[in-house]
């Protein structure tokens, strides 16, 4: 038997999760994979100063208790028993498909959302189904439907491409007709009026799901977590590697959720720059899907949204082209620095008369 014969069946039919592009840095303009443009607080700064001159040489703590207790005092959690860290959202999402849903099991995303869930249904030799939106990036109500292989329903609120939002009145309504857990994504809440954390106090079977990669520009240290009800993070802390979080990261981010004030001002700054880049963006003619996330969906209805994007890579900018099928394709282009925005979007000015 050869080795390829021996991987588990599952593998062959995959592709591997295909991530925006990773130049190395301070090469052009990055505005790809929604990180943000700004450096992280100089809190979070210094505490990883002093973590790296830290016991390193010890396991650091297996629960990051720190972060819990700071991140419950932040977000008007019951308690740290509500959370577990995570190296980045995506290991939060990974162990919530380890943990809910078996082979031949199933579970459901929007359509079009994040990749990433199907990925993680196919390595567990577990199927999905996709719900596409409505007009308007609205949720039919089939997507609270139920059925008796399906094990888990994962929404990102924003969504990403669109940046669109689900209302949590909606979310209520749709978690309350599951019989099976609704994960709601909130990688790109910090940058929305609403979220969901609420529900996660109502409803034992709502799971909210949140990363440091973004607003807190913390990209680069891999650091999420879940909000979920105590016995929730019990089951789940079972099935996690014992050390999920360097010691750095968790000081990194305790530190980070003392940032109130440096996250509500780069919040406002960011979402200036959003509603900067839609006026303008809509002036070139782009259909602009109005976004609560650090990103803006753009579709041209007479361009050709791939030829935009390889102009912008020959000139050094990064935005994503993604395409749908069945569905169609646009510009996805997170939200940069005022004068990086500037100088993307003279850019796609000068592609669209090319
Ligand atoms: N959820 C969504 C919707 C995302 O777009 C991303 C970023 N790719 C993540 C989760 C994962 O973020 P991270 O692993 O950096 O925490």
């Amino acid at each position: 038997m050869t080795l390829d014969n021996l991987f588990r069946p599952a593998l062959s039919q995959m592709l591997p999760y295909a991530p925006g592009e990773q130049p190395p840095p301070g090469s052009g303009i990055k505005l790809n994979t929604n990180e943000n443009p700004y450096p992280p607080p100089p809190a979070v700064v210094e505490a990883i100063r002093q973590a790296a001159t830290g016991p390193l040489n010890r396991y650091p703590d297996p629960m990051a208790n720190s972060f819990r207790q700071a991140a419950a005092e932040a977000l008007g959690i019951p308690g740290p028993e509500w959370i577990l860290a995570g190296n980045g959202s995506d290991e939060i999402l990974t162990l919530l498909v380890r943990g809910f849903v078996g082979e031949g099991q199933k579970l459901r995303l929007p359509y079009p959302s994040y990749i990433l869930y199907r990925t993680l249904a196919d390595i567990q030799g577990a199927s999905w189904e996709q719900t596409p939106f409505e007009d308007g990036w609205k949720l039919p109500a089939a997507f609270g439907n139920n059925s008796d292989d399906l094990r888990l329903v994962l929404l990102p609120n924003p969504n990403s491409p669109s940046g669109t939002i689900v209302p949590p009145s909606e979310v209520k309504k749709i978690s309350d007709s599951l019989t099976c857990p609704l994960v709601v994504d909130e990688a790109y809440a910090d940058f929305a009026e609403t979220n969901c954390l609420d529900l996660v106090k109502q409803n034992e079977r709502v799971f909210v799901t949140r990363t440091l990669s973004k607003s807190y520009g913390l990209a680069g240290l891999r650091f999420g977590f879940l909000v979920a009800q105590p016995h929730v993070v019990a089951e789940l802390t079972k099935i996690k590697d014992s050390y999920n979080c360097d010691a750095i990261s968790i000081a990194a981010a305790t530190a980070a959720m003392g940032c109130k004030d440096w996250l509500a001002n780069i919040k406002t700054k960011m979402n200036a720059t959003r509603a900067a880049m839609q006026t303008r963006l809509t002036a070139m003619g782009f259909d602009v899907t109005p976004s609560h996330a650090n990103f803006v969906w753009c579709q041209h209805p007479s361009s050709n949204h791939k030829a935009i994007y390889e102009y912008l890579k020959q000139n050094q900018i990064l935005i994503r082209y993604m395409q749908f099928p069945d569905w169609g394709d646009g510009l996805r282009i997170s939200v940069g620095t005022d004068e990086q925005i500037d100088t993307c979007l003279s850019t796609i000015e000068r592609a669209l008369k090319s």
